[in-house]
């Protein structure tokens, strides 16, 4: 079974967008017009201009943020602060998520390519806050982004966190290579079909959590 490989895991990394929420809550619709506003004012460009940029610097430099600070030399605390501006009403209460990761034995945090307040904002609004150990952001990573195997090192750095043995959970593929290149076991969220690169491949994240305890 799947669920095997993840037994005896001694600390849970979860992603946030769109693995501790499902996409179609489609929050990065709006993150997503934050971002492209954002470029079009900082950078003085249309839009149509800004979201090819935004898709050159997501494929270049993993993020649009990085993009912007490599090429423009942007400051990312304004930029964090206006794209996670955003209304989270939409999400709910994530009981069952909640009592599923609880009930997982070992150490459980979240690493986001978003800030931390972003982090703090969904954890709060779907019940989560009190169910993880810490929470990192990408301020805690020298704004490296995920999918950089550096970044993942920062972040396991500041947790004392050993990857052997450890589990990431995701729902951006390219965001488990170097996880699984450091010796993690790893789980993708996707209602995609299973893909070699991942360990396992989950469309429901509580049901498999609750799979793994048994
Ligand atoms: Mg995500």
């Amino acid at each position: 079974m799947p669920h095997d490989q993840f037994r005896n895991v001694h600390t849970w990394v979860f992603d946030l967008d769109n693995t501790l929420y499902p996409a179609s809550a489609r929050l990065f619709d709006q993150i997503e017009v934050k971002m492209t506003s954002y470029v079009m004012s900082e950078l003085g460009v249309e839009q149509d201009e800004a979201d090819t940029l935004r898709s050159q610097y997501w494929r270049d430099y993993g993020t649009t943020l990085n993009g912007l600070m490599q090429v423009h030399n942007i400051d990312p605390a304004p930029y964090l602060d206006a794209v996670h501006d955003i209304d989270l009403s939409g999400l709910a209460l994530a009981h069952d998520l909640a009592d599923a990761i609880t009930a997982l034995p070992g150490r459980k945090i979240v690493y986001t390519n978003g800030s931390r307040g972003h982090a703090d904002n969904v954890m709060a609004a779907r019940g989560l806050t009190d169910v993880f150990d810490a929470r990192y952001g990408i301020e805690d990573a020298q704004y490296q982004p995920k999918p950089n195997q550096a970044a993942f090192e920062a972040i396991f750095a500041q947790d004392g966190l050993t990857a052997t043995g450890a589990a990431m959970v995701e729902d951006d593929l390219r965001n488990l290579a170097a996880p699984r290149a450091m010796g993690m076991r790893t789980l993708w969220v996707t209602d995609a079909a299973h893909d070699p690169a991942a360990d396992a491949t989950t469309d429901d994240l509580t049901e498999f959590l609750r799979m793994v305890k048994m």
